[in-house]
């Protein structure tokens, strides 16, 4: 039988993506739709302005949206997907945790909480046994589980390829797409015919998500990984798919081709959502680009190229779907492992 599921924040950019995913999804079955004051009370097709490429699913076309409250939604629900802007998210999220839901969120507020797991199935699934201090020291019934940034997801995994070599310095610059900022966003006179060289607090989650993400955790503590890393990131008028510019040096000696055969064998996982490969690693020098390569395994994959040694040691591109693999496609993952290890 589906997990009956309720969708936060349902009416905006990740949370149309959520909806997508989750309607064909033979786990789950949409069951609760919230979003702001302004959208409660009125049907998902009144209130969600549909971008996405695809109709929007019979299923919740007229479900009516509620405010963004554990009274508003029902008691019969088993998970939350939760696309909150962040300070709500930090104001609401706790208090569905405490009434008891289990909640998979993407928003950035408790990401780097100690008892919070962060997590990227494919790369480090056993953080999300830090559930369990999680339970212990907030008394919480219900459980709550994040995901990175969407830039942060794009060069992790390739990161995770590589950890055998030894990671220490690690420089990503970004060039990224206006959806990741939400559908009212970027306004289009900024970013037509434009880039701009700043998103606001977006440097500092690459550079402390990334390493809590490829952190060692001994079912009692994380210890975050003593990478050095540096991020510079840019907006520019794509409209899906972040591409970064990658650098990273190592303890050993890290020939490209070496690192390219790491990626393309690193595994992925059986989880429904997970894609195979999790990593494609283009031979062709301008691969990839975000118009061809963000549909990849669905979204869901990483696709890696321009692999080559430089002299700040190995340097490649990356690429992911940011609403996909980056937030919406990595909130329902997330969801797939709370089923598979039995917290739902
Ligand atoms: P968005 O398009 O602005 O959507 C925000 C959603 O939250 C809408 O459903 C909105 O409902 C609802 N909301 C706004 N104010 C609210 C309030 N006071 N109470 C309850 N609900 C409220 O944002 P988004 O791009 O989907 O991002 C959602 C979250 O995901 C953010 O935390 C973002 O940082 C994170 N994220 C985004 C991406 C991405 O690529 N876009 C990637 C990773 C993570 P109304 O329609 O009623 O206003």
């Amino acid at each position: 039988m589906a997990v009956r599921v309720g969708v936060l924040g349902a009416t905006g950019a990740v949370g149309q993506r959520l909806i997508q995913l989750l309607d064909p999804h033979p786990d789950f079955e949409i069951a609760a739709l919230t979003a702001s004051e302004a959208s409660a009370g009125k049907t998902y097709r009144q209130a969600a302005k549909w971008r996405v490429d695809s109709p929007i699913p019979d299923a919740v076309a007229d479900m009516t949206v509620t405010a963004t409250d554990p009274d508003a939604v029902p008691d019969d629900i088993d998970m939350l997907f939760s696309s909150l802007p962040s300070s709500i998210g930090a104001d609401v999220e706790p208090d569905f945790c405490e009434a008891g839901y289990v909640v998979s969120s993407n928003s950035s507020n408790g990401r780097m909480d100690d008892d919070i797991p962060l997590v990227i199935p494919e790369v480090n699934p056993d953080h999300l046994d830090l559930l369990e201090v999680q339970r212990d020291e907030r008394g919480w019934d219900g459980a709550m589980v994040k995901n990175p940034n969407c830039s942060t997801i794009t060069f992790v995994p390739t990161l995770a390829a590589l950890t055998e070599y030894g990671l220490e310095k690690v420089h990503v610059s970004t060039l990224q797409a206006v959806s990741g900022a939400g559908y009212a966003g970027v306004s289009s006179m900024e970013i037509i015919d434009n880039a701009v060289p700043h998103i606001g607090g977006e440097e500092d989650k690459l550079e402390t998500e990334s390493r809590k993400l490829l952190g060692e955790f001994d079912g009692a503590e994380l210890t975050h990984n003593g990478m050095h890393v540096a991020a510079s990131c840019n907006r520019i008028p794509t409209i899906d798919g972040h591409l970064e510019n990658v650098w990273v040096e190592t303890e050993e000696d890290l020939p490209a081709d070496a690192a390219a055969e790491a990626m393309r064998e690193y595994p992925s996982l059986d989880l429904r959502s997970s894609p195979d490969p999790l990593i494609h690693v283009f031979e062709e020098p301008d691969r990839p680009q975000p118009r061809l390569d963000r549909t990849l395994g669905d979204g869901m994959a990483i696709a890696a190229g321009g692999l080559q040694k430089s002299p700040f040691g190995l340097q490649y591109n990356c690429l992911a779907h940011n609403t996909v693999r980056g937030a919406a496609g990595a909130s329902v993952l997330n969801g797939e492992l709370l089923l598979e290890n039995g917290y739902i």
